[in-house]
């Protein structure tokens, strides 16, 4: 096959695998010989605390990424290139003493990410490097499916309905990378080090492992096998975080130790011989690539309302929201699914969809509080943080955002914990405190009779809070503080 340069360089930034990988894919069929590079970025990881689920995810990843490289080299000394340094400056510098005519990635539109890639580009352009990027971590992407009138969707069921009449085999099918694979370079002496270890990038062990968090290609792999027995009644279990029903694949999905391709694919093949499960499971996958493509194209809602109006909303501020965002963060707002979901997300870096939708809402709407604030935290607690879906899900909630919940839609905190764990479990497991209290009591402690709570050996204010709020009276402030962007 022929050749167009004698050497690159495929730069690895959120998709950690060897098998179906655009860049990877490419590199190898366009150069000679493959160099593979991963670079710890210290812009991205020094700000962190020392102590992150997502570094240990990545870092385990990599260990069998470099793995995969080496068998498919064929040579003991192949491999990841693995750096800890600042990316922007480190990946020319590498790609320059490689001596590479071209540096291979993956498409990050991210603002942050955009803008390195556009530095980087520009300082290998002046060493004549070129970088050739990809589409490897959405279905699809950026401007591939517009309205008729060339536009970007905005709302989703016809972007979902027009994503449907789009895929076929050609954008489902894997990239065979292991085809090419003897072109994967041996590591330059120098380079041939281990994966650092976490304590060599400055970070701690974290409970990831306790937590039984598979990492790597092979851990996607196994989740998504476990998954595939439970896909048909996916519709029906969704909705219940004491139920095994979703995915739990989206941290694979963040680092691309899975590939969106092979996802989408299995989905796609299921839901055309009939199953409702499947067909859903696709619906969020195409929710991922919409909110994608609504970042790619609007990067403002990085910051900012999707709908500008809503930017005027005074949100709550001063000594009493400080104390309401700490209550809400540490699961002590005296609503027990609230509570047990800020507990999730507090001990394990994953909230089940549902909950995620309830604990923002009743920040926002029940609490008064800017959804900026509940988008840091979660950006800070998730192990499958995305600014895009995060994003989303955010301005979904507030109403601020793209095909976003209408504004008096107001989730009752006490409804969806009826509705959405009737006999407790979840509550049960992250609350053992309220373990006792009988299924009618254990939505709503405070309204429980005192013969209850005594037998349950609960104490209102000493084992459990009082509610922060009162529902009904928050949710008419709510409507007069969202009154500004009537018909907005
Ligand atoms: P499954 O139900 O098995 O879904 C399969 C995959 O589809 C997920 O892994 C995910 O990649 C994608 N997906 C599912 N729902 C959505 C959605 N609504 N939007 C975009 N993609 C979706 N998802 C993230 O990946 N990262 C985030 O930072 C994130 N923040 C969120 C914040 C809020 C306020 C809300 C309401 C939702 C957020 N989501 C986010 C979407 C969703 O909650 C998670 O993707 C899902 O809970 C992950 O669990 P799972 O892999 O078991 O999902």
């Amino acid at each position: 096959m022929d050749s167009t340069f004698s050497s690159g360089l495929v730069w690895f930034r959120r998709d950690l695998r060897s098998d179906d990988q655009a860049a990877l894919y490419h590199a190898l069929r366009q150069c000679r010989q493959v160099h593979c590079v991963f670079v710890f970025d210290r812009e991205i990881l020094d700000p962190l605390p020392r102590a992150d689920r997502r570094v240990e995810f990545i870092r385990e990843s990599l260990v069998e990424l470099h793995d995969a490289l080496r068998k498919l080299s064929g040579d003991e000394h192949g491999g990841l290139i693995v750096r800890h340094a600042v990316a922007r400056d480190e990946l020319p510098a590498l790609a320059r003493s490689l001596g590479v005519q071209a540096v291979f990635t993956n498409h990050d539109d991210e603002p942050q990410a955009l803008e390195r890639d556009h530095h980087v580009r520009a300082v290998l352009l002046a060493l004549g490097i070129r970088l050739l990027t990809f589409k490897d971590h959405t279905v699809f992407e950026r401007a591939e499916v517009l309205t008729q009138s060339g536009t970007p969707y905005t709302v989703y069921t016809p972007y979902k309905n027009a994503w449907l009449r789009k895929v076929d085999d050609f954008y489902l099918s894997a990239y065979p990378v292991e085809r090419h694979a003897r072109r994967l370079a041996r590591r330059p002496e120098g380079l041939r080090g281990p994966v650092p270890s976490l304590q060599a990038i400055g970070f701690e062990k974290t409970t990831l492992a306790q937590l039984r968090i598979p990492t790597g290609m092979s851990g996607a792999q196994q989740l998504l096998k476990d998954f595939l027995e439970r896909i048909d009644a996916y519709d029906d279990a969704r909705d219940f975080p004491a139920i095994k029903g979703p995915s739990y694949l989206s941290v694979h999905l963040r680092f691309g130790t899975l590939s969106v391709r092979q996802a989408a694919r299995l989905a796609h093949e299921r839901s055309r011989k009939g199953s409702a499960g499947a067909a859903t499971w696709l619906s969020e996958l195409i929710w991922r690539d919409f909110y994608f493509q609504v970042l790619a194209h609007h990067p403002h809602v990085a910051g900012s309302s999707f709908k500008p109006a809503y930017d005027a909303i005074a949100w709550e501020e001063g000594k009493q929201a400080d104390e309401h965002f700490a209550a809400w963060c540490e699961g002590r707002t005296g609503y027990p699914l609230v509570d047990a979901a800020m507990a999730q997300i507090n001990q394990t870096g994953y909230m089940h969809n549902r909950l995620r939708m309830v604990v923002a809402s009743f920040l926002m709407k029940d609490l008064g509080i800017d959804w900026r604030w509940g988008e840091r935290y979660f950006a800070e607690k998730l192990n499958d943080y995305d600014l895009s879906a995060n994003n989303g899900g955010w301005q979904w909630a507030s109403s601020s955002g793209c095909d976003a919940q209408p504004y008096f839609r107001i989730f009752n905190p006490v409804s969806q914990s009826k509705k959405f764990d009737p006999d407790g479990s979840f509550i049960r497991r992250y609350l053992p405190q309220l373990a006792r209290l009988p299924n009618a009591a254990l939505h709503a402690p405070w309204l429980a009779k005192p013969i209850e709570l005594e037998a349950a050996g609960v104490v209102l204010g000493r084992d459990y809070p009082e509610p922060l709020v009162e529902h009904d009276a928050a949710r008419e402030r709510t409507l007069k503080r969202y009154a500004v962007v009537k018909g907005g």
